[in-house]
Order: C-alpha cells, then structure tokens, then sequence
C-alpha cells in the first residue's frame, strides 16, 4: 500500500471511495455501496445496549443480517458464473479462493475492520479464518459467512471466539446445500437529494482534506484512529445499519427506532469526543456543530436554527434517521450543556428533520 506524497493518505483510497456533493460517501465499485465513518466505541456501544434493554444478545441478530449485507457486497462484485463452478472443480481451485480471500482481506483492512487471514479452507464444507482487530465480530463474521455462501452457494453456519488477548478464530460449517434466498432483508438502493456540499481534494489522489486531517491509517492492523481524538474509527455499510435495525425491528417491534435515537444522543452527549470538540454555540453559527456529517457520510446538514426552547435542524440523505437524529440531539446537549426532549420526522423522502426543545427549566427562559 502507497501513501499520497501529498496529504499521506493511502493512494488507493481516492480511486475506490467518491466524497460527493450530498453529503455521502460512496464506493466506486459497481455496487456503489454507501458508506459512513462511525467510532467503534459507538457502533459496540449501539449493540450492547440494545443487547441489555431486550435482556437478550444481540449478536446472533447482528451477524444474520450482516450475512445478507456479505451476500449482495460480494454478489455485486464476483459474477454468479463463477459460483455456478461447483466448489469441488479443479476449475475452481484452492489458490482462487486464497486470492479472493486475500483481496477482501485488504479491502476490510482500508475500512478500518481489522485483520483477517485464511487458516482453513474445505471448498463448500468448512473454512477457519483467523480475525485480528475486528471493530465488532458479529460484523465482521456476518460479512465473511455472507461471502462464502455466495462464492460456495452453500449455507453457511458460524461460531466465533473472542479471547481476552489475541485474534479471534471463526468457523463456518456448512449445513445446507443451497444458500439462503434473499427475502427478508431488501436492500435496495436509495435515490439521494442532490447537494452543495463541497471539500478540498488533494490535487493528487482526490481524498478531501477534511478527511485525511481527521483520520490517520494503521494499515498493517487495519485500524483507522481520529487524528485529532485519537479514537478509533471505522467505515461501515450504511446498508448494515439499516439491515440490522430491520432485523430487530421486525424480531422486537418498532420501539428499537426510539432505542435507537436514545442510545446513540447519550453516547454523543457523554463520550469526551463529543464534549472536548463540539462548537461554541453562543456565538458560532448552530450548523458548524454538524461539520463533519459530510465527510463521515451521514448525510447533508440544510440547517440549523435556534428556537425559543433549543434547536431545529434539517440533515438531508441521512443514512439512519433514528441513529442521525440521536447524534444531531446529543452534540447539541453536549454543546449547550443541556438535556432536551427530542422528535423527528421525514419531511419528505430524503429530508430529516430534528426538533430538540430543553426538556428541564426551559419554562424559565
Ligand atoms: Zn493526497
């Protein structure tokens, strides 16, 4: 891997990931699969607290819908005529898979998903992968599973340990001679608002600056780390929020979306990152709070005004509304030091709007 002599960010970077005007970040591939930068903390915080308010682990949900997310990722890039060879052929052979397996690795590793390296490999019957890093191995099994039924058309069984130290070991294990059919999980692509967001691209590998300022690589690990929090951070599907929130909305009903929104505002209120960053709101202009939804990906913030009682702002091509809502409402409580009562609504297709109104004394003001 070369790094940009310009801004030292990694040089493939600019030719697999567009930064576009409305507010999202999108890969190149044919898949155009959307992506957003999120911090690990966040996204691990995001599960475990689902996993304790419906008294039940989380995992097994996460992982099932991740594998759809695999599928159709892979699917898109690896024509169904390859798989059609069956796994056993010698025109299929083991070096093949070694290689797909060596390119995705890469892949993951520039997204910031850690290390992953092929111990095990049984065409169609069982495959061991030795993960380093992972930001979360539900994810992370859930996209590899996903994969392999796609390349093997098999179903595809998974068991992973997380030692205290050390890289995990994942094991799939076949169990069905067909791969599951893609129903419950559409994921269909999303028309997106046009915008005016615009970014300072290095002239020599076209990565924004406001990206390579804010993140800095640990290739050989897979790890990106926030240059200016030191937090880890990592690039994410948006397609895996919305296929895991599917998936428990449709096991748990709709109040996850409310989980959701109050999880994600805490953890923005109370993580230092947060707090030690966010704008001054008395005199700055609301809208700076939001300066990094663009870059991240998650979505192109329209406005921001002060109400009598706390703040309205409209995010267009949000990626989540619940998760973007939850976020826009903590930064605000972390940056006017307040607590507020939050409401949202889609205006229209693609237009977010968060309506954040103080919630203890505002009768004073
Ligand atoms: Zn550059």
């Amino acid at each position: 891997m070369r790094f940009c002599r310009e801004c030292g960010f990694p040089r493939a970077y600019g030719r697999y990931i567009a930064w576009t005007s409305d507010g999202t970040v999108q890969g190149r591939d044919i898949a155009r699969t959307r992506l957003v930068f999120v911090e690990v903390d966040e996204v691990r915080n995001l599960f475990s607290r689902i996993s304790e308010a419906i008294g039940l682990p989380v995992d097994p949900i996460v992982y099932r819908a991740e594998k759809e997310v695999g599928r159709r990722f892979i699917g898109a890039l690896v024509p169904d005529i390859f798989t059609k060879v069956p796994a056993s052929s010698i025109a299929r052979p083991l070096f093949l898979a070694r290689f797909v397996v060596h390119v995705l690795a890469g892949y993951m590793a520039a997204l910031g998903m850690g290390r992953a390296r092929l111990l095990e490999y049984k065409p169609a019957r069982f495959v061991k992968v030795e993960l380093t890093d992972s930001h979360d191995l539900p994810l992370v099994a859930g996209d590899i599973a996903g994969i392999v039924e796609y390349l093997d058309r098999a179903g595809m069984d998974a068991a992973w340990e997380e030692p205290v130290a050390g890289p995990a070991v994942l094991s799939l294990t076949k169990v069905s001679d067909t791969r599951p059919a893609d129903e419950r999980l559409m994921l269909e692509a999303v028309e997106c608002l046009p915008g005016k967001v615009s970014y300072d691209f290095c002239p020599r590998c076209g990565v924004p600056r406001e990206v390579s300022d804010n993140l800095k690589f640990e290739l050989e690990r897979g790890v990106i780390r926030n240059a200016v929090t030191g937090g880890r951070e990592v690039a994410l599907p948006a397609q895996s929020f919305a296929a895991v929130f599917r998936e428990l909305a449709a096991e748990l009903g709709d109040e996850v979306t409310d989980l959701l929104e109050s999880t994600e505002q805490e953890y923005m209120r109370e993580s230092s990152a947060a707090r030690r960053f966010v704008a001054d709101l008395d005199d700055g202009d609301p809208l700076t709070l939001l300066s990094d939804f663009p870059w991240r990906g998650l979505g192109n913030p329209m406005r921001a005004e002060k109400t009598d009682h706390g703040l309205e702002v409209v995010v267009e091509n949000a990626f989540n509304p619940g998760m973007v809502a939850g976020r826009v409402a903590g930064l605000y409580e972390a940056a006017a030091d307040t607590r507020v009562k939050v409401s949202w609504v889609e205006e229209r297709p693609g237009r977010l709007k968060v309506t954040m109104a103080r919630s203890v004394g505002w009768e004073q003001d």
